[in-house]
């Protein structure tokens, strides 16, 4: 009911504002794990590992061995909007996977998160903030990196834990998130440990850090994540059109094992969940394979980030093409041609 009298007009406190904001940047602990580790590979990390309980909800803690946060840095890390990665001058041109400065204050709004971190030479510190309430700077043990631990995940915001699936769908989210995470990046290693019910946990999937020329170096890593199955019946991909630049590798069409459909698109590193894959895959792949198979494929198209716009949403899992057509036919023509090429002729012209 509207009341009877008008209300004034009162800024919302920061804490508010954070829960608010955390709606949108942290849906489920999939998205925190994508955050978290986000910042790690920002900050330069070579091994990154992730540890969740129940699903996420009960923790989800993040080690790096980046370059670390300054200890008079750690209350400005989590206030809002503030960031190392842009200044604000050039949203066209952005090289990191962070900038909005929301995650870590979005975060400590709605769950129990710790910061623990040491920079070269310097001595480690930790901060603390829970439910939007920080806590001061203090001494801590740790030998170098990041450590940020997440503990309740929405325990102050419990309509929104009450919208979280099982432990199990949403542990098999974060899985799926950091197995994204891990193609794209594959010269770092990614270890994803389970503690559920305390003690040592189990490794969910781990990936060690790959080395080589960027071919070699994803190939091993589709190999760890899709499978060997995969790696040794896919094609090389290496592709270029007015200015997008496309590798990865695609499946055979002889190949096929399972109903899993495996196919991943990244744009400049970040993985991105569009129907332009699907369709593009479906027209390549059109002469040589039936309709109701679906070809594996991980591509990673690199371009010129204005693009691209990565502003879409705050989750940053949409990226949008200035130009959609042209990626379109870049993953159409580069996969005709490698499949050509491997004596897959198709007999329709390749679309451009
Ligand atoms: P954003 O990533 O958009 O800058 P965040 O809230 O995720 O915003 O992080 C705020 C800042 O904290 C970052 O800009 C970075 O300087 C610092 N930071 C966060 N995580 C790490 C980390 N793992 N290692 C080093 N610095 C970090
Ligand atoms: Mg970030």
């Amino acid at each position: 009911k509207i009341s009877e009298t008008r209300p004034e007009i009162r800024q919302l406190d920061e804490a508010a504002i954070n829960r608010i904001a955390a709606g949108e940047v942290v849906e489920r602990p999939a998205s925190a794990v994508k955050e978290l580790v986000e910042n790690a590979l920002d900050a330069g990390a070579t091994r990154i590992e992730v540890t969740i309980a129940d699903g996420g909800k009960g923790l989800i803690r993040v080690r790096d061995d980046g370059w670390g946060i300054p200890e008079a840095a750690l209350p400005l890390a989590l206030s809002r909007h503030a960031t190392s990665k842009i200044d604000g001058s050039d949203l066209l041109n952005i090289h990191t996977f962070g900038f909005r400065g929301e995650a870590l204050p979005s975060l400590g709004a709605v769950g129990r998160l710790r910061i623990t971190s040491r920079v070269a030479g310097q001595a480690a510190a930790e901060i603390a903030v829970s439910g939007g309430r920080m806590e001061d700077v203090r001494p801590a043990a740790l030998s170098s990196g990041t450590v940020v631990e997440l503990r309740d995940l929405f325990f102050a915001t419990p309509a929104r834990l009450k919208f979280l699936r099982t432990d199990r769908a949403e542990g098999q989210a974060v899985t799926d998130v950091m197995k994204r995470l891990a193609m794209a990046s594959p010269y770092v290693g990614f270890t994803l440990r389970d503690v559920t019910g305390g003690g040592e946990g189990r490794v969910v999937f781990r990936a060690d850090p790959e080395s080589g020329d960027m071919f070699d170096a994803l190939h091993g890593r589709l190999a760890a994540i899709i499978g060997r199955d995969f790696a040794d019946n896919a094609l090389r991909i290496d592709a270029e059109r007015e200015g997008l630049h496309m590798i990865g590798y695609a499946a055979l069409p002889t190949y096929s094992r399972g109903a899993a459909v495996s196919q991943f698109l990244f744009v400049n590193g970040r993985p991105v969940r569009d129907k332009l894959l699907t369709g593009a895959l479906r027209a390549a792949y059109m002469d040589v394979l039936s309709r109701d198979r679906h070809p594996a494929a991980a591509l990673f198209i690199d371009c010129d980030p204005m693009l691209v716009d990565v502003n879409v949403h705050p989750a940053k899992s949409e990226v949008r093409f200035r130009d959609p057509g042209i990626a379109r036919g870049l993953i159409v023509s580069g996969l005709r041609h490698a499949l050509a090429e491997a004596g897959h002729r198709a007999s329709s012209t390749v679309a451009g």
